[in-house]
Formats: C-alpha cells, structure tokens, sequence
C-alpha cells in the first residue's frame, strides 16, 4: 500500500481495515547472500539501500530485540551538517541530503523538520572556531551563517546572554539542520525494505561466527545457524561484544548517554540549541516536551540507564543557558548505549575477515548519519568498495596515524 492523503480519506470512509502491519515477521531462511547484524536506524537503512539502490536480493536483519529498540528509538532526534574536517564534513553533508528526501523515497512520514541548529559561542576565540567550522561547511557545500549577539537575541530571546560566566557572543547557525522523529525513521526503513523483499526477523541474537580458512560463511543465532555470503554488523553500543565472538578487539567503548524530556508546554524552542560553554543540547518536540540532554556518563557500561551525577550536570547546564528551564517538570530520562571510537568519528570498513564488514563508532552523532551510513555501507557491502563520503572511515586509520579527531580531544572516548 502507498501511504497518501487519498489514502487517508478511502480508509477513513471505509472503517480503517485496510492498514496492513507495515512489515512482515518470516521466519530464517537458511542462507542469505548479505545478513545484517543489528535492526536499529543504520542496519535497516543498509538492508534498504542494499535492495533498492544496490539491487541485491536475498538479505535478511537479524535483531536481537524488538525493531529500534536500541539508540535508534533514545536519541534526542538531531540532524544536522555542521562538521569541520574533511573526513566528515562531505559525509555528514550526503547524509543531509538524504534526510532532505527521505520521507519522499520511502513513503513514510518520519516529520524531518528543518527548523534550525544554533551553536552558541561565548568567546571571542570560540567565535574564530566556529568561523572556520562555518567556512568548511560552506566550502563542503552546507549551509552556515555566523550570528552576532543580537541576531541570535532576536531569535532565541529568553537565554541568559549575560551570564556572568558564560556571556553569549553569538552563534554558528545551521538553517537547514533540525530534528527527525527517530522511531519513525526507523520504521520508515523497515518497511521500505520489506517491500523489497527484505527478511526483518526480531528476537534472533547473534551469539557467534562461523569463519572457515579466513572467510565468514555464516552466522550463530539463538534461532540457529544462518548462511552468509557478507555479513555487516551495525549494532551501535554492543559493537564491542559481538566483535569479540569474531575474534577482534577494536578501539572502541561503549558508555551511557542519557536523554531527558520535560512535560509539554507551549511552542518557546524554533529549533535545536546548543550551548557551547558546556555539554547542553535542547529542542522542543512537537508534543511540546523539552528534549535535551548532555555528556556521556563517565564510566565504561552496557546497561541502558545512567547516573544520578550526569542529570545534575545536564541540569545546570540548562539552568545556565535558560533559566527558564527550571520552572518545568522533568516527565521522563532514559538511556542509551554509545559506541564511543578513540577519535569521535566512525568506522565504515572491511575487517580483517574475508566476507565480514565493520559499521560502528558513531558516539553521539549516528542518528543524523543514519541515510548515509546505510547508504555508504550498503555501497561497500554490494561493490567491495567505499562510498566516496566514507573513504576516511577505515578500520585500521588508528594504527596508521590518519585520525578524525574533529574536536582534537584526543584519545578520550568522553570527551568526544
Ligand atoms: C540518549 C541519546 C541521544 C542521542 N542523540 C543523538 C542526536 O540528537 N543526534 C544524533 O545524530 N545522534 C544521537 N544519538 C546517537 C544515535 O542514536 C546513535 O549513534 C545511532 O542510533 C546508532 O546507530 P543505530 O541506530 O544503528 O543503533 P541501534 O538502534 O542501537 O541499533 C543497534 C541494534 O543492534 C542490536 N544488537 C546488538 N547486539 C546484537 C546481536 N548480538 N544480535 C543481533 N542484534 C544485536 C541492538 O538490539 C540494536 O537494536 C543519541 C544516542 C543516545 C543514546
């Protein structure tokens, strides 16, 4: 069925019978020529562009749980293209592109609204590095404009723009970035793929590898064993775990990232915030929650829930940039598993496995990659070759010295 406005108005006078589940619930074949290893955003849209863009057939997603039941369906829903270095700038850009017709291509509302991003600064050498970050997002063919005090006053008037600590200068703005509703996103690609033939099947863990002479032939599942020609594993968070059942160790943590929604109030928010003082984002859902959230928790876990000291933090974060905020009720905050590389930036590769190929590394940011993860990964999956966006993504640039550290943080997972 095509969803449309028509269709809409034919069920609405025909008592809603029509709806069909938007995919269907196969059991495992015993073989497939590509399985995807994880059913969140990037999974799922590499299974669709597999199918529609690359042609290929016979793929299945295997996912442990339920269909976006990880990061896809906890992150604060932010896209955007505001990157620096040219490893990331030109993909993150594709990948804005994509959002752009997303909806479109796969028929299915997932409310991308590009309402805009404002990164405040505060200082005046905060002010030269947003500068730059404009001009290489320009260059890479993004849009940017930097604001001064006032533009960004006239926007957003009810921040705190004279802290005594934090006084807002400005900010690096970003039009066309915004939010996408992530559970949306996540469905919309799991039924494009399952029109095209796609087997989606839930409750299947990947419990191990069966790798002969070199070569992946296939999978073990808590649903047995299953045959496979290539095999691409997207599975965020627990890319550490399932990577260790193929033998590898890779430079990559896993930590918590919390998010927080408020109780629903009056549209304040236009678009995305983010303070540039400190790790504070906020947006406001189009139910009317305030969604925010702020730095990862400081330890090393694969439990799907944080601690108390990061709500603390995140608070006063937004008590310092809108002390507004403080007059709401918090309704609701959850976690979720990062996969957190050594230089902030992901991997999209080969592994040293013949047939096994590596999606994972996305930190805070693999929401707003989701289409051009899948698509770059879908493309190396089907050609035995990068997507021109996602030749620096290699495995082995860690070993080779060649990292994108976009913040220059280092080798500090938390502080990418
Ligand atoms: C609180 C929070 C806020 C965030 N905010 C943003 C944001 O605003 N913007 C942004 O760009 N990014 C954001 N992110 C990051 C973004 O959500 C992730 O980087 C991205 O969703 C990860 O890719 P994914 O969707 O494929 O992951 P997931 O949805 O986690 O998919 C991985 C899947 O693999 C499955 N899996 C794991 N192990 C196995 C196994 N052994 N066998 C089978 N399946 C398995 C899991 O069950 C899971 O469903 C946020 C993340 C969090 C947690």
């Amino acid at each position: 069925m095509r969803y449309s406005a028509l269709q809409i108005l034919k069920e609405a006078l025909t008592g809603h019978h029509g709806w069909r589940p938007l995919w269907r619930d196969p059991d495992p074949q015993p073989a497939y020529d590509y399985v995807i290893v994880g059913g969140g955003g990037h999974g799922l849209a590499t299974a669709y562009y597999l199918a529609k863009t690359f042609h290929k057939a016979r793929i299945a997603v295997l996912e442990k749980g339920w269909l976006g039941s990880g990061n896809i369906g906890r992150n604060t829903t932010i896209i955007r293209s505001n990157y620096l270095l040219p490893g990331n700038e030109p993909f993150y850009e594709f990948s804005m592109k994509l959002w752009e017709g997303l909806e479109q291509e796969f028929n299915f509302n997932a409310m991308v609204s590009q309402r805009g991003i404002v990164n405040l600064f505060h200082t005046d050498g905060q002010r030269d590095a947003y500068r730059r970050r404009g001009n290489a997002m320009l260059l890479a063919g993004a849009d940017a404009e930097l604001l001064d005090r006032e533009a960004v006053r006239a926007m957003i008037p009810f921040l705190n723009f004279d802290n005594a600590r934090f006084p807002i200068k400005g900010g690096l703005l970003q039009r066309r970035a915004g939010t996408a509703r992530h559970d949306g996103v996540a469905w919309g690609y799991a039924r494009g793929a399952d029109l095209l033939g796609v087997d989606l099947i839930q409750n299947c863990e990947v419990t191990g590898f069966r790798i002969e002479e070199g070569r992946v032939r296939g999978v073990e599942t808590s649903r047995g064993f299953i045959g496979a020609g290539k095999i691409g594993i997207a599975v965020a968070g627990s890319t550490g775990r399932v990577m260790e059942r193929a033998g590898m160790r890779l430079p990559i943590e896993s930590h918590v990232l919390q998010a927080f929604v408020t109780e629903g109030l009056k549209p304040a928010i236009p678009g995305v915030i983010t303070f540039g003082a400190g790790h504070f984002y906020v947006s406001q859902s189009d139910k009317g929650g305030l969604v925010f959230g702020g730095d990862i928790d400081g330890y090393n876990s694969y439990a799907q829930r944080g601690n108390l000291p990061v709500i603390e933090d995140v608070a006063e974060g937004g008590m310092a940039l809108m002390p507004m905020i403080g007059r709401s009720r918090l309704l609701r905050t959850w976690g979720g598993i990062m996969d957190m590389s050594m230089d902030g930036s992901p991997i999209i590769d080969r592994t040293p496995v013949d047939g096994l190929y590596l999606n994972a590394g996305w930190c805070y940011g693999g929401f707003k990659a989701t289409p051009a993860s899948g698509y770059a990964f879908a493309h190396l999956l089907a050609t035995d070759t990068p997507h021109e966006t996602a030749r620096a993504y290699r495995l082995d640039r860690f070993e080779r010295g060649y990292v994108i550290d976009e913040k220059g943080a280092g080798a500090q997972p938390n502080l990418h």
